[in-house]
């Protein structure tokens, strides 16, 4: 998604010459989408937390916006029993006095460098808020334990008065692509090819000094980056090569509707309750135009469980049939499942990573973009490629 949104945003500049390469058979990397017989499965991204470029860049494509039902308005954090609000008394207190301080004195509350989230939370939220409220919602958007996360490099942006305010004609803050992720991208890559982008797939590029006569943009993973560009800046290769990396294994499975189904956006796990998924997202409540079935993704993986990346399709069902019946209380059989696994695919976002990117330095001509870099959400994936392109053509 950053390669194809720095090309979009390249693109409208006209009498540029634009060039994009692709190492696989297709664009898109972790975003896919499978036709099965009971419904779409999204491989990797599910929902955008919509901004102004994202929105934007759908528009430009001719790609529609499928908003959230608003019965996905309700989640739940698992401690116990699914919970809406997994806090006791105690710690709600502690919560309510740190949300206080929070809006009386936010620059007061803005977290160190090098301090990480357990440490923050507990400081201004508690124990409990930081437990069962940050850990469980950060493993399932980071895949990592708040004992590891950067608590600048998450939540900086929170307490920074100069982070502009998203205008308030966003008001859908949950979207998707109506026909998935695939149609999103095969829009996009039509739209490149429209207007004279060179598109290469199977091109798997290593830059040499050459190549930087002329800006580059090198879109991929932070690990990938690493062979890309360690002829033109083997430092800046050799840090990309020390950052951490988080394998994630996606389950997505069928069900025949049931009374009992929990109706909201999903549910994640608080780790000590002895789940080894992250979480699970209920895809026929958040978009019921996509699917006849309960519909359920469960995410394993990151720090939590790395081990699912490797095990089998039949012992990852076994798994998923064991945790799906605690979380329920029903031992239903899927109509079908559906696995994708996702080795070293999301960068770990430790204070490792914020002090790493912050000391690179590049040489000129050479721009990194990608989910480690401002973001890991696609929103703020494709913000930054759009400000990126825009700074370096403004040079
Ligand atoms: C399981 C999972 C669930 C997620 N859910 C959500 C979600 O619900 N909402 C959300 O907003 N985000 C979600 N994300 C995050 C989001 O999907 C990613 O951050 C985003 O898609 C990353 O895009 P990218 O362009 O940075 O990198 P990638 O998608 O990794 O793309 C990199 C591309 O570079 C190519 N490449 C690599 N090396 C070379 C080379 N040498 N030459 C040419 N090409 C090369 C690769 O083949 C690949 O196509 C999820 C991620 C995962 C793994």
């Amino acid at each position: 998604m950053a390669g194809l949104a720095c090309a979009l945003a390249a693109s409208r500049r006209p009498g540029l010459a634009v060039e994009l390469f692709e190492a696989s058979d297709r664009f898109g990397g972790l975003l896919n989408t499978v036709e099965t017989p009971w419904g779409l499965a999204e491989e990797a991204a599910r929902a955008v937390i919509n901004q102004v470029e994202w929105e934007a860049l759908c528009g430009d494509v001719g790609a529609e916006l499928l908003e959230a039902d608003k019965r996905s308005r309700k989640r739940y954090i698992y401690r116990g029993r699914p919970r809406q609000f997994p806090l006791g008394a105690g710690e709600a207190v502690a919560l309510a006095q740190g949300v206080g301080r929070f809006l009386l004195n936010r620059r007061g509350l803005r977290p160190a460098a090098g301090e990480t989230v357990a440490d923050w939370g507990r400081r201004h939220l508690g124990q409990g808020a930081a437990d069962y409220l940050l850990a469980p919602a950060l493993a399932g958007i980071y895949a990592g334990e708040i004992e590891r996360l950067s608590a600048s490099l998450i939540l900086g942006r929170f307490f920074d008065p100069a982070v502009k305010r998203q205008p308030t004609r966003i008001k859908t803050r949950t979207v998707t692509p109506r026909a998935g992720f695939v149609d999103l991208i095969s829009k996009l890559e039509a739209t490149l090819r429209a207007r004279g982008v060179a598109l290469h797939l199977n091109t798997r590029r290593q830059l040499s000094l050459d190549d930087l006569d002329h800006p580059c943009i090198v879109a991929t993973s932070a690990r990938q980056a690493v062979p890309v560009i360690r002829a033109v800046a083997p430092a800046a290769a050799e840090q990309l090569d020390g950052l951490e990396m988080l394998s994630l294994t996606v389950v997505c499975a069928w069900y025949e509707h049931a009374p009992g189904d929990l109706q909201g956006f999903g549910c994640l796990f608080a780790r000590d309750q002895g789940f080894r998924a992250l979480g699970v997202i209920f895809n026929d409540i958040i978009f019921p135009r996509q699917s006849q079935y309960r519909s359920e993704t469960w995410i394993y993986g990151g720090e939590r469980s790395p081990e699912t990346v490797d095990m089998t399709d039949s012992a990852l069902q076994e798994l998923l049939h064991t945790e799906r019946r605690r979380l329920t209380g029903m031992a239903a059989t899927p109509k079908g499942v559906h696995v994708k696994r996702w080795p070293k695919a999301l960068p770990y976002y430790t204070p490792d990573l914020e002090q790493t990117m912050a000391m690179m330095v590049l040489p000129e001509n050479l721009h990194l973009a990608g989910n480690y870099v401002a973001g890991i959400g696609l929103s703020k994936v494709v913000e930054h490629s759009q400000a990126l392109v825009e700074s370096v053509l403004s040079r």
